[in-house]
């Protein structure tokens, strides 16, 4: 049979279930197998071969065919031209970061990101590396313009952040990067390429940790970078093979099965997530929730303009109450699980405390503890139900 090839014609469920799949040339099996060889057979006169070459297959660490199949699916969903896989989140980001920025570059980022974003760019690349770095609250593009300058290389968002889901207007601060000939890069993991597409709103890469939405079964870690394919011959060639954050083709596989039902979980996911939002809005004992599905969050309008057809599954919420009483509620829960990571089919919650060393970055709410809570796709009333059982027993809430 021809090779099958599921372009962009077709819509985004049918390429999360067919594209990078395909007949298996040697079996017949009607899904790919897994290649854990980490070696390949060599030409009859190897001698003058390009050992970091990506293109052929030599060595695991220049590619392997999970990978590319996991790959060529992402560029897809994200609608991008090409994609790097690597072993985590971070992996990508830093394998961006470290690839595409050199010393006496400047760097705008996100005051709310991925704890690592924070420490590479605040910690490591600026006192090691002599990169200028800013940390600027990106919920205001304005922002971005008082601290743009000549050497600006590149701008990192996140958005929705973790943990305080703010929202930044993509498109917007794009155009801020291009006309300051700055590249932005886009960290998408919270909402996932079925609710947002940074690179279609204009943004240079998108970052997805593949560990959370895209696996979805909390079994495997992975990270992706998309973007135009004269970028990522570069991450490729640096991140992965000479930075050694190649994934496990094991990996590629398992995060290349669960991504198949990507849209039917995400779907679930939002419907889960806007539900128990509202339902905490109007209890008493709740001080704050937010989330972008809120037509009482600040980001809402931005939001809705850029993420469609949800606003994903994770939500943050803090209770009337002390320290401790945050605690012993989590002790109460039975369905939903006290852990960290997020995009799981099962419901997690985090209890983060008062001494977060960012916490002067974030929005006035969150300088108390608060959690951050990624709602599973199990049925709606055992987790509301769980929610207000747990209430319950602290006295926060009376019973029926
Ligand atoms: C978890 C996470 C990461 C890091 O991903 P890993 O796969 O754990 O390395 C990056 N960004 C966001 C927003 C995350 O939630």
């Amino acid at each position: 049979m021809a090779k099958r090839t599921y372009g962009r014609e077709y819509g985004f469920q049918t390429r999360a279930v067919h594209t990078g799949n395909d007949v298996d040339a040697e079996t017949g099996a009607i899904k790919r197998p897994i290649t854990m060889a980490n070696s390949y057979e060599l030409p009859y006169d190897p001698s003058d071969m390009n050992w970091s070459s990506a293109d052929k297959s030599i060595y695991t660490r220049n590619g392997g065919n999970n990978q590319k199949y996991l790959q060529e699916k992402l560029a897809s969903l994200e609608g991008g031209e090409d994609c790097v896989v690597l072993a985590s989140g971070v992996a990508a980001l830093s394998g961006l970061f470290f690839s595409l920025l050199k010393s006496g570059d400047h760097v705008i980022f996100s005051s709310v990101t991925y704890i690592a974003v924070y420490r590479l760019f605040n910690e490591l690349l600026n006192n090691k590396f002599n990169i200028e770095t800013s940390i600027v609250d990106t919920t205001n593009p304005e922002n971005i313009k008082k601290v743009i300058k000549p050497n600006t290389k590149l701008i990192h968002i996140e958005t929705p952040g973790n943990p305080t889901l703010g929202i930044a207007d993509i498109k917007r601060i794009a155009d801020i990067a291009h006309e300051n000939n700055a590249l932005l890069s886009v960290d998408n993991t919270f909402a996932s390429p079925f609710n947002q597409r940074p690179i279609e709103l204009g943004a240079d890469f998108t970052i997805e940790s593949l560990t959370k939405y895209i696996n979805g079964h909390g079994d495997a870690l992975g990270g992706a970078i998309i973007g135009q394919k004269k970028y990522l011959d570069t991450i490729r060639a640096q991140a992965q093979i000479n930075l050694g954050g190649i994934i496990s083709p094991f990996n590629a596989w398992l995060i290349m099965r669960g991504s198949v039902t990507l849209p039917l979980r995400m779907r679930q996911h939002n419907k889960n997530a806007q539900k128990v939002a509202e339902y905490l809005e109007g209890l008493d004992c709740v001080r704050f929730v937010a989330y972008p599905g809120l037509k009482s969050h600040k980001g809402y309008a931005v939001a809705k303009k850029q993420m469609s057809p949800g606003f994903g599954g994770v939500l943050s919420f803090g209770l009337d109450a002390d320290h401790e009483t945050h605690n012993r509620f989590v002790s109460y829960l039975k369905v939903i699980t006290s852990a960290v990571s997020l995009g799981h089919d099962e419901s997690l919650i985090v209890f983060l405390g008062e001494n977060d060393e960012r916490q002067y970055l974030y929005p006035e709410e969150f300088h108390k503890g608060f959690f951050r809570f990624s709602v599973g796709i199990e049925d709606i009333e055992d987790i509301i139900g769980d929610l207000q059982q747990a209430l319950e027993k602290t006295g926060l809430l009376s019973g029926k």
